[in-house]
């Protein structure tokens, strides 16, 4: 059993290779499998790349509401108990919404997930 205790895990920063504007995450525990669970924090308006997972994305909203949206699909705002399931390698972003900090759990299935373009603005205010 591990347990990742709220006081103990560090947020790091997102990466300008993955994410746009200021994103903060926390990873916690994994599986064998590769299944893992982080906490992810958006500023107002900022996400991540379009990407997919391998393996899908469970996300669970705690706090704020933010935009989640499938390439092509219709825009969801995302807020505190609400859950999204996001297939496997479905095309996607999530983040904040114009003008709301969004945190989010993402239980990830195994698997690396891949990393393509930036969502523009034009892309983030699509499908909303
Ligand atoms: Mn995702």
């Amino acid at each position: 059993m591990e347990i990742a205790r709220a006081n103990e895990g560090a947020f790091r920063r997102g990466d300008a290779a993955r994410f746009t504007g200021e994103v903060w995450l926390r990873a916690t525990v994994a599986a064998p499998d590769g299944t893992n669970v982080g906490v992810v924090l958006f500023a107002p308006r900022a996400r991540t790349h379009w990407h997919r997972h391998p393996g899908g994305q469970f996300l669970y909203g705690l706090a704020g509401r933010g935009r989640v949206r499938s390439r092509g699909g219709a825009g969801h705002v995302l807020g505190p108990g609400d859950v999204v399931w996001v297939g496997p390698d479905e095309w996607h972003f999530h983040g904040g919404n114009p003008d709301e900090p969004m945190l989010h759990v993402a239980v990830n299935g195994g698997g690396a997930p891949e990393w393509g373009d930036p969502v523009t603005d034009e892309e983030y205010a699509e499908g909303f």
